[in-house]
C-alpha cells in the first residue's frame, strides 16, 4: 500500500489574494518567552540558560484564511439558504468523517482554457476511463492548474465545472468533488466576463451556489493528482480539521494506493 500525497502546501512565501503571515518563535526566543511568563503569571524564577542548549520549544503563528491551502469547502460557505434541510446549512465540523474516506475517480480536464467544463465533458470522461463515480466516491478533477500553485497565474488560469456538471455528479451520489485549481467554479475574472458579456447570472458560480440546494463539499487546491496511477482503484482520505463554526477546514488530502491490485 502506497500512501500519495494530494494536498499542496501552506507557504509564506507563495503569492496569495489573502497573503499568508507566518511568525516563528524559534526555541532560544521560546526559552526566553517561557521564563518571561513563569515569572509574570506564577512569580517563578527560572533562567532560560537552565535549560539543555538554553532552548525551550518552538511556536508557529500563522494567520491565513480557512481557504488557503487544500482545504474542504463546507455547505455554510455556500450561503445562508439550505433549500434542502431545516436549520441551515452545516459547518464544517458537523460533517459525517465518512464523507472523507473513500474510494476515488480522477477525471481528467487538463489542457483546457480557462472557463467552466459541462456534464456532457464529463461523461465523455467516464466513458473514457470507463467507470461512472457510485454514490459516496469522492471525485478529483485533475486541471492540471496545481502547476501554477504559488503563482498568480494560480488565481486566473484554471477550469471549474458549470451547474449542470456538478447536478451530474451530485445525481450520482457523489457528496465531495475535489479540485487540483483554485476553485471549483472558473475563475473570478472568467465567470464576471461571461456575466457581463450574456448577462446571465447562472454564470455566476454555479459550482458553489448549487450548495445551497444540495448539501456536498468541495476539496480545494488540491495537488499532484497526475501521480494517481489510475483513474480509480484507489481510496482518498481528506479529513477536514474541525474548526468550530467555519465554513472550512485545512486537510492533509492523502490517496491509498495498493500496487498489488490490478485496476
Ligand atoms: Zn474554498
Amino acid at each position: 500500500m502506497r500512501i500519495i500525497d494530494l494536498s499542496s502546501p501552506v507557504d509564506a512565501s507563495f503569492f496569495e489574494p489573502d497573503p499568508v503571515v507566518h511568525e516563528i518563535l524559534t526555541p532560544a526566543q521560546g526559552a526566553v518567552h517561557m521564563s518571561e511568563e513563569m515569572r509574570e503569571h506564577f512569580g517563578l524564577d527560572f533562567s532560560p540558560d537552565e535549560l539543555p542548549d538554553a532552548e525551550f520549544l518552538s511556536l508557529d503563528r500563522i494567520t491565513l484564511t480557512s481557504h488557503t491551502g487544500t482545504h474542504v469547502d463546507a455547505p455554510s460557505h455556500y450561503g445562508t439558504r439550505a433549500s434542502y434541510r431545516e436549520g441551515g446549512p452545516r459547518h464544517i465540523d458537523e460533517l459525517p468523517l465518512d464523507w472523507f474516506y473513500a474510494p476515488g475517480v480522477v477525471l481528467d480536464l487538463s489542457g483546457r482554457e480557462p472557463g467552466t467544463v459541462g456534464s456532457d465533458e464529463l461523461k465523455r470522461e467516464f466513458a473514457r476511463i470507463e467507470h461512472t463515480p457510485e454514490p459516496g466516491e469522492i471525485v478529483l478533477l485533475h486541471t492540471g492548474a496545481s502547476g501554477w500553485v504559488g503563482t498568480r497565474r494560480y488565481f486566473t488560469d484554471f477550469v471549474g465545472l458549470d451547474g449542470g456538471a456538478v447536478h451530474l455528479l451530485l445525481d450520482l451520489g457523489v457528496r465531495v468533488i475535489g479540485t487540483d485549481a483554485f476553485s471549483l467554479d472558473a475563475p473570478f475574472t472568467n465567470i464576471i466576463q461571461r456575466y457581463r458579456e450574456s448577462g446571465d447570472r447562472s454564470v455566476l458560480w454555479p459550482a458553489h451556489f448549487a450548495g445551497r440546494d444540495r448539501e456536498y463539499c468541495q476539496i480545494e487546491r488540491l495537488a499532484n493528482l497526475d501521480a494517481l496511477p489510475a483513474p480509480y482503484g484507489f481510496h482518498v482520505a481528506c479529513f477536514p480539521v474541525r474548526i468550530t463554526g467555519a465554513g472550512a477546514g485545512w486537510t492533509r488530502a492523502v490517496a491509498f494506493v495498493d500496487d498489488s491490485r490490478p485496476s
